[in-house]
C-alpha cells in the first residue's frame, strides 16, 4: 500500500567534523532524492563544506546558526575538529548542546517543522531536545557498529572500568579483551566530575534512547556487530545500515573530488600523473585522514621509509607538516606530495592505486574498501584501534604497520615492508578485492544497504503521516 503524499520534513545535525559530516551529507543528498525535504543546520565556518552539495542538489535548505559562545578550551573563531585536532572534541560537543535553544526558536516558528531529527552520534544532547519537541531523534553514526558496542558499554560503566589496563566485551562477538591504550579517545578523555566530561558522557547515554540509528557500514563488514546493537544497546530494530554511504546512487564507484573540503591539488593533476604510472596498483596512498598532524620526527621516517622503499606514492600532510630538505626533488617522478586537502575518493579509486597506509579512520576504511586497495594501518586514536582489529583480526583485510599517535615507525622496516608488500599479491589482497565485490553488492537493488535505505526512507515517510 503505498503512503499519502505528505510533505517528509527532516533537520539534519552533522557534527564539525570532516569525518562526520561528508557522510550524513551524502545520506542528506541521498534522502533529498527520494523526495525528502531536508534541513541541514551549520555554522557559518563550516558552510564551504556544504557548498558542493548545495550546488548540486539546490533544493536542499540550510539552518545557520552563529557557533555558540566558545568555552576556554576552545580557540577563538574555531568550529570545526580539524582545526584543533582530536583533543578539541570535549569543548565542541559542549559548545553545541546551547544551540538547542535558537534551534526550538526556528522550529516553533516554521510553517512546516521537521518531524524528525537525524543528528551525530557526538550530539547526543539532541536527544532531549527531540523530546521536548515531540518529534524522534535518529542518531546518524558516522563510525562503525563495533566501536559504537564498544564504546556504550564503556561510558555506561565508566567509573568501574576506567582504572583498568583491559577491558573485557563478553558480550559482545568473539568477547573481545582491549588493552587500554586502545580504547577510544572519548572514553580515556573522560574525567569525572568534571562538568564537559559529563556533559560528552550523558550525550552518549542518551543516544541509547534514540528512535532509531543509521549507520554508514554494511552487513558483510560489521553483520555481528549490528546484531549485537539491536540486541545488547539499544533493544530494537530501528537500526539501518546504508553503506557504504559513498556508493549510495552511484553503480560505476564514487565520483566526487572535493568532498569535505576544496583539494589542493586539481584532481585533474593527480589523476593525471597516477594516468602515468607504469602498472595497475603499483602506487601506494598515504593519508592520515582530515585531523592527524604529523611530527617532524614521524615525517622524517616517514620520509625516509618512502624514499628508500622504490616504490611509487602519493602523500598526503597538512599544509604546517614539516617536509625534509630535498625529499621532494629526490622521489620526484615516483612520489607525489599533497600539501593541504586532498581528493582521496578519487585518488583511491584510480586503478594505479594499490596499497593505502592509513590511520584507519572510519571513513577511509571505507573508501578503501570500496576501492578494493590493500590496507597497512597505522592506528593512531580515536576510533583507530578499534578499526584497525576489526580489520585486520576479524576481516584478515589489513596488515599493521605501526601504532599510537606519538610513535615514530623505524624507516628501515617501512621500506622493506612496502616494497614487499607492493609487489606480491598477499591474502589480504584477495580478501581486499572479494570485499569491494561485496561492498558493491550491499548498494545495488536488493543488497543489504539499499533494502535498509528503502525501509529507512519508508519509516520516515510514515511518520510524517502519522503526524499529518
Ligand atoms: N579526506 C579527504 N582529503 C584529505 C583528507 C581526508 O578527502 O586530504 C577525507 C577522507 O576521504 C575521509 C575523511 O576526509 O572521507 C576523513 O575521515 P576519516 O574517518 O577517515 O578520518 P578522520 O579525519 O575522522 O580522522
Amino acid at each position: 500500500m503505498s503512503l499519502p503524499n505528505t510533505n517528509t520534513h527532516i533537520l539534519v545535525f552533522p557534527y564539525p567534523a570532516q569525518g562526520h559530516m561528508i557522510a550524513l551529507l551524502d545520506l542528506a543528498h541521498q534522502l533529498s532524492l527520494q523526495g525528502i525535504t531536508i534541513t541541514i543546520l551549520i555554522t557559518p565556518k563550516n558552510l564551504p563544506i556544504l557548498q558542493p552539495l548545495l550546488t548540486k542538489n539546490p533544493l536542499i535548505q540550510t539552518l545557520i546558526l552563529p557557533f555558540p559562545s566558545h568555552h576556554p578550551s576552545i580557540p577563538d573563531g574555531v568550529e570545526n575538529v580539524k582545526d584543533i585536532g582530536n583533543k578539541g572534541n570535549i569543548g565542541i560537543i559542549n559548545a553545541l548542546v546551547q544551540l538547542s535553544d535558537p534551534i526550538t526558536q526556528w522550529f516553533k516558528s516554521h510553517p512546516d517543522p521537521p518531524i524528525a531529527i537525524i543528528s551525530d552520534l557526538f550530539l547526543g544532547s539532541t536527544q532531549q531536545l527531540a523530546t521536548q519537541l515531540g518529534i524522534p531523534r535518529i542518531m546518524f553514526s558516522s563510525v562503525g557498529a563495533f566501536l559504537v558496542c564498544v564504546l556504550t558499554y564503556l561510558i555506561q560503566h565508566v567509573h568501574e572500568l576506567y582504572p583498568l589496563d583491559e577491558v573485557s566485551f563478553p558480550h559482545l562477538p568473539k568477547s573481545p579483551v582491549i588493552t587500554r591504550a586502545h580504547l577510544p579517545s572519548v572514553f580515556l578523555r573522560y574525567r569525572e566530575g568534571d562538568p564537559l566530561s559529563e556533559t560528552v558522557k550523558d550525550g552518549f547515554i542518551a543516544n541509547t534512547s534514540s528512535w532509531g540509528t543509521i549507520f554508514n557500514t554494511f552487513d558483510d563488514v560489521e553483520g555481528v556487530y549490528l546484531e549485537s546493537f539491536k540486541k545488547v544497546v539499544v533493544g530494537h530494530e530501528r537500526v539501518w545500515a546504508v553503506g557504504p554511504i559513498e556508493l549510495l546512487g552511484c553503480s560505476n564507484g564514487p565520483a566526487a573530488t572535493d568532498r569535505g573540503g576544496v583539494s589542493s591539488v586539481s584532481a585533474v593533476d593527480v589523476l593525471s600523473w597516477l594516468d602515468q604510472c607504469s602498472d595497475a596498483s603499483s602506487v601506494v596512498y598515504v593519508c592520515f585522514g582530515s585531523q592527524v598532524l604529523l611530527t617532524r620526527g614521524q615525517m622524517e621516517a616517514l620520509a625516509k621509509g618512502l624514499e628508500e622503499s622504490g616504490v611509487q606514492f602519493i602523500i598526503v600532510v597538512k599544509s604546517e607538516t614539516f617536509i625534509p630538505e630535498g625529499f621532494e626533488d629526490r622521489v620526484a617522478g615516483r612520489g607525489f606530495v599533497i600539501k593541504g586537502w586532498a581528493p582521496q575518493v578519487s585518488i583511491l579509486s584510480h586503478r594505479a592505486v594499490g596499497g593505502f597506509l592509513t590511520h584507519c579512520g572510519w571513513n577511509s576504511v571505507l573508501e578503501g574498501i570500496v576501492a578494493g586497495v590493500m590496507l597497512f594501518a597505522w592506528p593512531m586514536e580515536a576510533d583507530q584501534f578499534i578499526n584497525a582489529r576489526l580489520l585486520v583480526h576479524d576481516m584478515g583485510v589489513a596488515v599493521k604497520v605501526c601504532e599510537g599517535v606519538d610513535t615514530v615507525p623505524d624507516s628501515a622496516e617501512l621500506a622493506c615492508f612496502l616494497r614487499e608488500s607492493m609487489s606480491e599479491k598477499g591474502v589480504e589482497k584477495v580478501r581486499a578485492m572479494e570485499l569491494r565485490d561485496k561492498a558493491f553488492g550491499a548498494v545495488k537493488e536488493g543488497g543489504s544497504s539499499m533494502n535498509d535505505l528503502n525501509s529507512l526512507v519508508k519509516e520516515l515517510r510514515a511518520l510524517s503521516v502519522q503526524k499529518a
